[in-house]
């Protein structure tokens, strides 16, 4: 499966955004965004204003950046997103939201959705006590997110057994930060989604 292998660092300068793509790092003084900001190649000081469709796709692409997906991919969510009753773009959000991936990266297994995307290729995590190495498998409500058991004697668990006595986890998630497992409470609703992503401007710009 295509991912992107591009400096991700320039995808948010792209996007005029930080897409917090790199997990701590993003928090710190070496953040692109926050030392140069303009997009590569744009040297000239003010960016151009963007039409409609500009602002369109720059969402659209946005989204994509943020789950890591390429546009077949992308579009694929988007399909099923359409094809699901209620509001597209909610659909659309929420659907990318219950990626396997996301959910061990919003559990605070992994300190980005590309580092999560790895964690369950490699075959760390079960979902529902079954080895479950397909990033894009979405979950459902009363699913349950643990480690494989040969995982937990790993330098790595150690770590984010450690790192994770500070974190929190979204509404709709439950973390157990003892035994390192996870279980989905509630599907999330629009408001409990990633409020930087415009899933409206997504389903205009796929509406031309
Ligand atoms: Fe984006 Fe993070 Fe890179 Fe900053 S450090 S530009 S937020 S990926």
């Amino acid at each position: 499966m295509g991912r992107y292998t591009e400096a991700v660092c320039r995808l948010c300068r792209r996007s005029g955004d930080k897409l917090m793509l790199k997990g701590s790092r993003c928090l710190t003084a070496k953040c692109a965004m926050d030392r140069r900001s303009r997009p590569p190649g744009e040297h000239i000081r003010q960016r151009r204003k963007l039409s409609d469709r500009g602002l369109q796709l720059r969402e659209k692409q946005k989204a994509r950046y943020v789950y890591g997906l390429q546009e077949k991919q992308f579009h694929r969510f988007f399909s099923e997103a359409e094809r699901l009753p209620g509001v597209t773009g909610d659909n659309l959000l929420s659907l990318l939201e219950r990626r396997l991936d996301n959910i061990v990266y919003r559990l605070g297994f992994a300190d980005s959705r590309a580092q999560a995307r790895q964690i369950v290729q490699h075959g760390h995590i079960l979902l529902n006590g079954k080895k479950t190495d397909i990033p894009s498998f979405l979950v459902k409500e009363g699913d349950t997110i643990s480690w494989q058991e040969k995982s937990a004697g790993t330098e790595y668990y150690k770590q984010i057994a450690e790192e994770i006595k500070s974190k929190t986890t979204v509404s709709w998630l439950r973390l157990d930060k003892q035994k390192l497992t996870g279980q989905v409470i509630s599907l999330p609703t629009p408001e409990e989604i990633e409020a930087t992503l415009d899933g409206k401007a997504v389903v205009e710009y796929y509406s031309r």
